[in-house]
């Protein structure tokens, strides 16, 4: 049998629950797991291992007591370095923030305590969110777990390459591109990206705030399930969160089975896709076509637009959002500057990497009088029609399947071009462009070794559904019970 560090949450918190197991020797398990593999994945920023085994101690009391909390009681979980947790640091990966601790808890972490979980460590990403390898990290890149020469895909690498690599039993990570999707789909792991407006972003180091997206990566779907199920719901700090009742994710898995009406986005196969991962996505899609469903193409005919279109508007609303980081409030100050205007012009020089600092030139650029009309509304404008797409296709199916990624994970320091690096998102991008949820689930392997990442984009707010379909594929294969070689050496 696998480590302790390699069960679900479904399984640990049914030894959990018969006492044949406590909190803290789960914890401990995982730490020891994190000790032996991070020389070789650095998938943290930091962690405190003390303080773990203090929550995992006052877990057992607890459930000792009758008085366990809720659906992630004694379960350690790792977040990814942009979500707020109190008197944690809390850095984007980035020099500006390296030495900030948080004052406050994001809402997501205050809905993981409320339903017992044990927070462990600060899990690594590009700096800011910005880039799909996690090598834009100020500190130091992660490595993936199925081939340490590779990148774990980005922005949350750390969250995806920890929970690969049995460091933690579950992570959240972020996604405004395909930050939670490409990592898991490169880990081999599942991560779902949330509706827009499900899961509240107090507390998330904003990016791209129309674009971002709290989400969970499990080993399987029911326990994304379990995770949606403590995170989601309206929370008043965030004007964008939305009310909408939340169903019971888990217990949806096993009700209906389909079959379900699925659309094949023909623009979501063409050129630049690796053919093992088209032909792994083919047998995906025979998979639910054997299953009795209804499987038809469909046309998103504006997807050619979707990544210069999340470029701007991404952009733009990073320039803004970050403009906040000027050396005075908190982050880093640099030292010696001769007055105010030098002291941002020096501590925003200091404190940014390169990726961070083009990205704000470029949304300065489009948000400026003069261009903003050219690029910014014209993109927001295109932004409506890719969202159109979608809810047209809505109109003949119930959900789309696509690749998550058209390459598997590359070499670390691969990819040394911007435009190289933004073409990894072309099947994640649209999904946030229009708000929609959409998963990752592993489909296979290839021939190299390499997790390949199946897409199932769903209706919004429709999660229950879009689970209930990646289940019906997970159950039947086995892709979620393999790990990576290192397994047997850590
Ligand atoms: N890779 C995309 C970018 O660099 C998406 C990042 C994300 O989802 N946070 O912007």
């Amino acid at each position: 049998m696998a480590g302790l560090f390699y069960q679900t949450i479904a399984r640990l918190s049914a030894d959990l629950a018969a006492k044949k197991l406590s909190a803290v020797e789960l914890t401990q398990a995982v730490i020891a797991r994190a000790k032996a593999v991070e020389p070789r994945i650095r998938a943290f920023n930091s962690f405190d291992e003390s303080d773990a085994l203090a929550q995992a101690a006052e877990s057992d009391a607890r459930r000792a007591a009758g008085r366990s909390r809720g659906s992630l009681e004694g379960i350690p979980i790792g977040l990814k370095d942009v979500i707020a947790v109190q008197n944690q640091p809390l850095t984007a990966s980035s020099r500006m923030l390296a030495n900030f601790v948080s004052p406050y808890d994001a809402t997501v972490t205050t809905r993981l305590k409320a339903a017992g979980a044990i927070l462990f460590g600060r899990l690594n990403c590009d700096e800011f969110a910005m880039g799909s390898s996690t090598e834009n990290s100020a500190f130091h890149p992660t490595a993936n777990p199925w081939d340490v020469t590779r990148v774990p895909g980005g922005s949350s690498g750390g969250s995806a390459a920890a929970l690969a690599a049995g460091e933690a039993i579950a992570t959240l990570g972020s996604d405004t591109g395909g930050s939670i999707r490409q990592p898991a789909a490169f880990c081999g792991v599942v991560g779902l990206k949330p509706t827009y407006g499900l899961v509240s972003r107090y507390g998330l180091i904003a990016f791209a705030s129309s674009l971002d997206q709290i989400g969970p990566f499990a080993r399987t779907v029911g326990d994304a399930a379990v995770l949606l199920g403590a995170i989601a719901g309206h929370d008043e700090r965030d004007s964008t969160s939305y009310r909408v009742e939340i169903p019971d994710y888990a217990a949806a898995l096993e009700g209906r089975r389909g079959p379900w009406k699925l659309g094949i986005p023909k623009e979501y196969f063409g050129a630049g896709l690796d053919p093992e991962i088209g032909a792994a996505v083919e047998r995906a899609i025979d998979f639910y076509r054997g299953l009795g469903c209804e499987v038809r193409e469909v046309s998103l005919p504006h997807t050619q637009y979707c990544l210069d279109t999340y470029y701007i508007i991404a952009t733009a609303e990073a320039s803004s959002n970050l403009a906040r980081y000027d050396g005075i409030r908190y982050g880093h100050r640099a030292s010696g500057a001769k007055d105010v205007v030098d002291l941002y012009f020096q501590s925003r020089a200091e404190g940014f990497g390169a990726e961070v600092k083009r990205r704000i030139i470029l949304g300065t650029y489009v948000l400026s009088s003069g261009y903003y009309d050219a690029y910014y509304l014209r993109a927001q404008k295109v932004r409506t029609l890719i969202r159109r797409d979608f809810l047209a296709a809505y109109q003949q199916v119930d959900a789309l399947i696509t690749p998550t990624s058209p390459i598997p994970a590359f070499k670390l320091g691969e990819k040394s071009d911007p435009l190289a690096m933004y073409l990894c998102d072309v099947y994640t991008i649209g999904v946030n462009l229009a708000g929609l949820p959409g998963i990752s689930v592993p489909c296979g392997f290839t021939a190299a070794g390499l997790p390949i990442g199946l897409q199932l984009i769903g209706q919004p707010f429709q999660e229950a559904q879009l689970l209930a379909i990646a289940h019906a594929y997970e159950r039947e294969h086995e892709w979620s019970q393999r790990h990576p070689a290192l397994a047997s050496s850590g």
